[in-house]
């Protein structure tokens, strides 16, 4: 009996390294996605790793997608679970399904008109010491290719773009150790003065964590001083990805996702708007965007000060982050779905979703206008971040342009402002 016992253990035994085995050859070719964790510590948490991944999967793969879609199209809340599963569809006619679905929503909440701004971005600043390992735009200051503009030359790059007949510039620049909130207070006001139309859209909220930091002010009090001198509203860039086991991974040196959230409610108490963002496509799992989108609608719903949606697709060419991680471009496909699953998820909290064509290019563009996109962004001239991380869509688009794009998708181009009235 004892010896039926033991060889009845010994097989179960190895039935289940077997399937460990099984599960991890599985989790490491990428089922499912990215496993956090697989390629770190021991067997032991290895394993335990995958068997939590394979878990998931399974539950998210129990979720009846079509059943959330339609769901999500009569206005149900989606949880991020079932924005989870979405993510991993991959069949032609569930993808087509998905992409109908966020279309028809697209045009119950914000109808057939494509919104698109005439603006000029001016990165005024490279130098940055915070290494984040996304980014090939910073230089350190001993670099001979840094700079810091000063405020005349930020000043002949507007005049330059106002024949374009411009009404936003978008500033943002490095963590420069050598700016103080004074200098920062003489950029918009001295913009403000010379160009009384533009509408100021400036300073990531881990620029005014930084100049709150350095100036021993609290976030609200920078953020009243900027808007008394003629700040419009906010970037809501620097969120890449709101969880903090990925961003001591991408971006270690930035504010936590906590203080992102805090920043961002401070401006949106203030009554100032931010557009919100996700940069997506590199090292984080299908979880992490789903509690991305759950985090943003959450805020919204408290503070209702999101202008829009903008996820932007990684571009790893020239990262150390892709030289670190494999990280490969992320297909159009897979930043169509992403941005299919943003309308659904985020639905009447947040209706302007906006494309990002410098980073998928003008064709690509136009067509995930289909996945429940409603904005084309703006004309950029000049855009420094993606272009330096490998990104070769240009730097510029004319407005007749963007409106010919849009009208060969059968849509209505407008133009609008920077908080989305049409002019
Ligand atoms: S992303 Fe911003 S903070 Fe990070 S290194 Fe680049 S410029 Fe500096």
């Amino acid at each position: 009996m004892a010896r039926v016992m033991c060889a009845g253990a010994a097989y179960s035994l190895s039935g289940f390294f077997v399937f460990c085995g099984l599960a991890l050859v599985m989790a490491r070719s990428g089922w499912g996605g990215k496993v956090d964790g697989i390629d770190d510590g021991c067997w032991v948490k290895r394993i335990v790793v995958t068997y939590l991944h394979i878990k998931r999967r399974v539950e998210t793969m129990a979720i009846n997608s079509e059943y959330v879609i339609e769901r999500a199209l009569n206005g149900d809340e989606m949880s991020t679970e079932e924005a989870e599963g979405l993510l991993q569809l991959s069949d032609d006619r569930s993808l087509e399904h998905l992409r109908s679905a966020a279309d028809t929503l697209r045009k119950n909440l914000v109808g057939d008109v494509v919104t698109f701004v005439r603006n000029r971005n001016i990165n005024f600043t490279n130098i940055c010491n915070i290494d984040c390992a996304f980014c090939n735009f910073a230089k350190h200051k001993e670099d001979s290719s840094s700079f810091s503009m000063n405020v005349p030359g930020v000043i002949r790059k507007i005049e330059d773009a106002v024949p374009y007949g411009i009404r936003e510039v978008c500033l943002q620049g490095g963590i420069n150790p050598e700016w103080h909130l004074n200098d920062y207070v003489e950029l918009v006001s001295t913009i403000k003065e010379r160009f009384p139309w533009i509408h100021i859209h400036a300073f990531s909220p881990f620029e005014l964590f930084y100049m709150a930091k350095k100036s021993r002010m609290t976030v609200t009090a920078v953020i009243k001083t900027l808007v008394n001198h003629g700040l419009g509203s906010i970037p809501g860039t620097a969120a890449e990805i709101l969880d903090d086991e990925v961003r001591k991974i991408i971006c270690r040196g930035k504010l936590k996702t906590q203080e992102w959230l805090e920043v961002v409610e401070s401006a949106h108490q203030l009554g100032v708007k931010t557009s919100a963002t996700i940069m997506f496509g590199h090292i984080e799992t299908l979880r992490h965007r789903a509690r991305h989108l759950f985090l943003l609608r959450e805020l919204q719903k408290h503070t209702g000060g999101f202008s829009e949606f903008i996820p932007l697709p990684f571009v790893p060419f020239k990262t150390k982050l892709a030289r670190l991680h494999d990280v490969t471009p992320i297909s159009d496909i897979e930043v169509f779905k992403f941005y299919a699953v943003s309308r659904l998820f985020l639905g009447k909290w947040i209706p302007n979703i906006q494309t990002s064509w410098v980073k998928l290019g003008k064709e690509a563009g136009g067509q995930s206008l289909h996945w429940g996109i409603n904005d084309f962004g703006g004309t950029v001239i000049e855009e420094n971040i993606s272009r330096l991380a490998g990104a070769d869509h240009g730097q510029f688009l004319t407005a007749e342009e963007i409106q010919h794009i849009i009208e060969g998708e059968d849509r209505i181009p407008r133009e609008r402002d920077t908080l989305y009235h049409m002019v």
